[in-house]
């Protein structure tokens, strides 16, 4: 249960968050170009304190100004989801969802007069990051199965602490509140922190301001299983180290389990004492990597799932081989292409070209090689690359693989050898044959030159 949960606030979140979701994807998104809607209305974390407002909180009065233009087209589009003419208020939370949580829930306390107990202020789990939607792949296989393994073995002390690092956008948060959602289901009385590092530093310091670290430390203590997002923000930060390896310890020698995520590994922590260190290698340590072209590919299906939509193969395609080392732009790539679907523009390549230029950065191009032809190849065909390097001799493997090592030759320029050696170690002959093979068909069967002209259509 998270503290919202417990302190019987989280209809005036969760439900309000319902609320706006289905304002964005149902109107907003239309209402607004895509810059307006990822900058601003993404941002907004919505609350209703009480049945006729609903708030939205924002971090900043740059961010306020603008969305204050739009309280208008929001109260019409809440009217027309709801049946309520909500009075739309736009406010700054510097502190975000703790700040959110702290006025709910002081106002709860006030009206009740309840007496109880000062809890950690630390952020709710977002339930749309769960393991259902996560999706697998090589690059993420690993880290994965441990999140899983720490959700339903809490207290095993195998993977404890279990500490996750790689790149932005590559779904360390997401497998975070995974874990909490995860442990909640089955277990909801269960104490579960989700905070990410900064908001632990900006709390310690604000009770060390007005005294009453005792509480910090009794609030942290309680909790039954602590995930702690983006560890390296603790970097330099010497007070602070000392305070969360008493912490670490406590919760460690408790049984209880941790969850660390970090975008390098522990060792790379270049001003973290050496304790920490220790400590934070002690467990598992897991990194997580790019996805490959077969994930990225499996992502964006899944979004398109989501969303009821069909893409076009070509436009996975391209999609995929454009963004291929942040999850993050992936979606935001879908995003972009999904709103322009929602307002009626029909989804080509030629579209998808030109609504994601501005958001591929020069260079995140894949350039040309062979592992490109090879996964482009086995998609178009819908077999997979170990097919390709195998020795299976079915006509369904033997056609995209003879057509793969031509694409090698022609467009590579690869010798037979090469080819041959990465194919799964085959001989040059067999290389030539392929190609052979393929030639004689582009001059009989028009049906193979179609299939070439699209296969090099996706490999731009
Ligand atoms: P990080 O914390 O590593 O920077 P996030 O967890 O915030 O990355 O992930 C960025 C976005 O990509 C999120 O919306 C997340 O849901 C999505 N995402 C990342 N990896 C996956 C995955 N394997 N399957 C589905 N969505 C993913
Ligand atoms: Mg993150």
């Amino acid at each position: 249960m998270t503290r919202l949960e417990r302190d019987g606030v989280s209809m005036q979140v969760s439900d309000a968050r319902k609320i706006w979701n289905s304002a964005c994807d149902k109107y907003l998104v239309n209402e607004v170009s895509p810059l307006t809607y990822n900058t601003w209305f993404r941002k907004v974390e919505p609350f209703s304190p009480d049945d006729q407002t609903f708030v939205l909180a924002v971090p900043n009065d740059v961010t306020r100004e603008y969305m204050v233009k739009y309280t208008d087209l929001i109260t019409n589009v809440l009217v027309m989801l709801t049946n309520k003419n909500y009075d739309v208020r736009v406010k700054v939370y510097e502190n975000g969802i703790a700040d959110i949580e702290e006025s709910l829930v002081t106002n709860k306390k006030n009206k009740s007069n309840a007496n109880t107990e000062r809890r950690h202020q630390g952020s709710t789990l977002n339930p749309q990051y769960t393991f259902d939607n996560f999706i697998v792949g090589s690059s993420n296989g690993f880290a994965h199965a441990a999140c899983v393994a720490v959700a339903t073995m809490q207290g095993s002390q195998n993977y404890n602490p279990l500490f996750l690092y790689g790149g932005s956008g590559l779904g360390k948060t997401h497998l975070l509140h995974a874990i909490g959602n995860q442990v909640l289901v089955e277990h909801p009385d269960r104490n579960v922190v989700y905070i990410q590092t900064e908001q632990f530093v900006n709390e310690f310091i604000s009770c060390i301001q007005r005294n009453d670290y005792d509480d910090f430390r009794k609030s942290y203590r309680m909790t039954d299983m602590l995930l702690i997002d983006d560890i390296q923000f603790i970097e330099g930060k010497e007070q602070m180290q000392v305070e969360f390896f008493h912490t670490f310890n406590w919760l460690f020698e408790s049984g209880k389990n941790i969850v660390l995520s970090c975008d390098k590994p522990p060792q790379s922590l270049a001003t973290l004492e050496e304790r920490l260190k220790t400590r934070f290698i002690s467990g598992l340590t897991i990194d997580i990597t790019p996805p490959d072209y077969e994930t990225r590919v499996a992502i964006l299906k899944n979004l398109a799932d989501l969303s009821n939509m069909t893409l076009p193969s070509e436009v996975i395609h391209y999609i995929a081989n454009s963004f291929t080392t942040n999850v993050r732009e992936l979606e935001g790539a879908f995003k972009t292409i999904k709103a322009s679907a929602d307002i009626g523009h029909p989804i080509s390549l030629e579209t998808t070209k030109n609504l994601l230029k501005n958001m591929i950065h020069p260079g995140t191009v894949r350039p040309l090689d062979p592992l490109l032809i090879m996964e482009v190849v086995a998609n178009y065909y819908s077999v997979t690359v170990g097919d390709l390097k195998s020795k299976l001799r079915s006509q369904d493997v033997v056609i995209p693989r003879h057509m793969a090592m031509y694409l090698c030759r022609t467009k590579l320029g690869m010798t037979n050898t090469e080819i041959g050696l990465l194919f799964g170690g085959k001989n040059h002959a067999t290389v030539i044959n392929a190609c052979a093979n393929i030639k004689s068909k582009l001059e009989s069967d028009p049906r193979t030159q179609e299939q070439l002209d699209n296969i090099e259509e996706r490999l731009v």
